[in-house]
């Protein structure tokens, strides 16, 4: 069946790391009332190649729903083979189309609400960003229930920690968002995290048991359970490429923890 396009119009494009080539987008559907998607979806974009063979590439959501707009987070791979990059768009006032189908998919925050664990690295922040503006709008009611979120984000250097400062200042502002970057290659000046996502992945989720008193590692679900009848009160939800990916479901699976609340999209 034909997927209903849609022609997205670029209003805003900002480089947000010079070094990592990773750009801010954000366009506007004219042609609908509204843009309706859960945070963490993704949509694709279309473009036909030069034998006129359609080619698409997706592209997570970096925003929650607001009216007909929706923003992307994306990076400038090397010898890409999708037929433009987004990158290449003309700077505004001139914009530029992109055709879309969408949103698509899963990668979405269980409900209710429960202790979550978002780790990401490179623009494995695009769905993130998406869940925290879902979790904590700026205007209207918190979402987050006094759920406690962290937000794990690696990176190799500090100029690729995109949307620094709105993360930041959500964490000023709520109590039970805890941000912490960490960088791989940090610079000696660098007073915050080091090393991979795992490390910090691994200390948070020990020292929750430790704080709420539950075994480490968590013991195994009762067998007698169907898996729609298992309830957790964390999960996790893991962006990137999939080394990352892979490394941090290994992680907490050797932690006890069930398939089912290791939720994940790999970029590659
Ligand atoms: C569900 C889903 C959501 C995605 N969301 C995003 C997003 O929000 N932002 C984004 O930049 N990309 C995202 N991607 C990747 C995107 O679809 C393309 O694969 C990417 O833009 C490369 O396309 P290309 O034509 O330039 O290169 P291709 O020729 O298709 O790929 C070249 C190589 O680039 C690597 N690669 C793919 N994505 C990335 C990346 N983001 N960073 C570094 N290396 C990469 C892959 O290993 C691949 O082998 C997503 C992919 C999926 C499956």
């Amino acid at each position: 069946m034909a997927r209903e396009l849609y022609t997205a119009r670029l209003e805003k494009k900002d480089c947000i790391s010079e070094s990592a080539q990773c750009y801010h987008f954000e366009f506007v559907l004219d042609e609908l009332e509204r843009f309706n998607f859960a945070p963490g979806q993704f949509v694709s974009a279309v473009a036909e190649d030069e034998n006129g063979k359609p080619q698409t590439r997706a592209y997570s959501l970096a925003s929650a729903a607001n009216g007909k707009r929706f923003d992307l987070c994306v990076h400038r791979v090397h010898g890409g083979s999708f037929p433009y990059h987004l990158a290449d768009l003309p700077d505004l006032p001139i914009g530029g189309t992109i055709r879309i189908h969408g949103p698509h998919r899963h990668f979405v925050l269980h409900e209710p609400i429960t202790d979550s664990i978002l780790i990401a690295t490179g623009t494995g922040i695009a769905p993130m960003r998406g869940f925290l503006q879902g979790l904590f709008p700026t205007t209207g009611e918190d979402l987050s229930q006094g759920k406690q979120i962290w937000l794990v984000f690696g990176t190799r250097y500090e100029s690729e920690l995109y949307y620094r400062e709105e993360f930041e200042a959500l964490a000023a502002a709520r109590p039970n968002f805890h941000y912490l970057p960490t960088l791989s290659r940090a610079p000696e000046s660098w007073a915050g995290l080091r090393g991979y996502v795992q490390e910090h992945v691994g200390r948070i989720v020990e020292e929750r048991a430790q704080r709420l008193g539950l075994p480490f590692p968590a013991p195994a679900p009762d067998p007698t359970l169907l898996a729609s009848e298992l309830k957790f009160d964390i999960y996790a939800y893991i962006c990137g490429l999939n080394n990352m990916v892979s490394g941090v479901r290994e992680l907490l699976t050797g932690f006890g923890w069930h398939r089912k609340q290791i939720v994940f999209e790999r970029y590659d």
